[in-house]
């Protein structure tokens, strides 16, 4: 299975690929943690992006294509993947198919969550991320359960991430409009497109994603 989930910065993409993966069997890429390591760690990439970042702005396309083209080449995405955060323009999204039609393969389809702006706001202000183990949390509606650790036995460490502030927020909405929001008509033109209402609780989405998925005949390979 070979997925995009597409929709703007808090819709739940990322929360939402971390719970399909065991499901589909295939891994969640997020290129923006795939950033985030590299600034963890300091390398020239890391260094150049977290301004851009910090900013609420989009790191370079041919940039993200490089990464992408060196995960999707790991053994782990043979069987597919759960693209989160990438495409985000359209210089991405024809590159991706490029780079997929170079391997003889192309994407099963792209899934929009779709989410009101309230919503968008609440969950990014209290969106919280483990920093050893990347799960992502909401302070009110998805808070660790008592018992549920870190893989390494200790409770999760989380912290805020330094873009979910209120002012980078805006700006990351406001790129998400300009760059990002095309790639619907693009994917819908190419009849690819799976609209699914994103308002609602984790097990609601979780519901209407495998239903659009299922109608599409892209059901978990658990169910065959
Ligand atoms: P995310 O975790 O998907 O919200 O991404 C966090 C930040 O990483 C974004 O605001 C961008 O600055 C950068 N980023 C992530 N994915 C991309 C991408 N596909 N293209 C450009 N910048 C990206």
């Amino acid at each position: 299975m070979r997925l995009v989930l597409l929709g703007a910065p808090g819709s739940g993409k990322g929360t939402q690929a971390q719970r399909m993966q065991a499901r589909h069997g295939v891994p969640q890429v997020s290129t923006g943690d795939l950033l985030r390591e590299a600034v963890a760690r300091g390398t020239p990439l890391g260094r150049a992006a977290k301004a851009v970042m910090d900013a609420g702005q989009l790191v370079a396309d041919d940039v993200m294509l490089g990464i992408i083209r060196e995960r999707l080449a790991q053994p782990d995405a043979a069987p597919g993947f759960l693209l989160d955060g990438f495409p985000r323009t359209i210089a991405q999204a024809d590159g991706l198919a490029g780079q997929l039609a170079d391997l003889g393969l192309s994407l099963d389809a792209v899934v929009l969550l779709d989410v009101n702006l309230d919503v968008l706001l609440r969950r990014m202000a209290g969106r919280r991320s483990c920093r050893r183990c990347g799960r992502v949390f909401h302070v009110e509606s998805n808070p660790p359960r008592p018992g549920d650790l870190c893989a390494d036995g200790r409770p999760h460490d989380l912290f805020q991430r330094p873009d979910d502030n209120e002012q980078t927020v805006r700006e990351r909405l406001a790129v998400y409009a300009e760059r990002t929001q095309p790639l619907i008509d693009y994917y819908e033109r190419k009849g690819m497109l799976l609209h699914v209402d994103a308002n609602g609780t984790l097990n609601e989405v979780d519901e209407r994603i495998e239903a659009a998925l299922r109608k599409r005949g892209q059901a978990p390979f658990s169910q065959g």
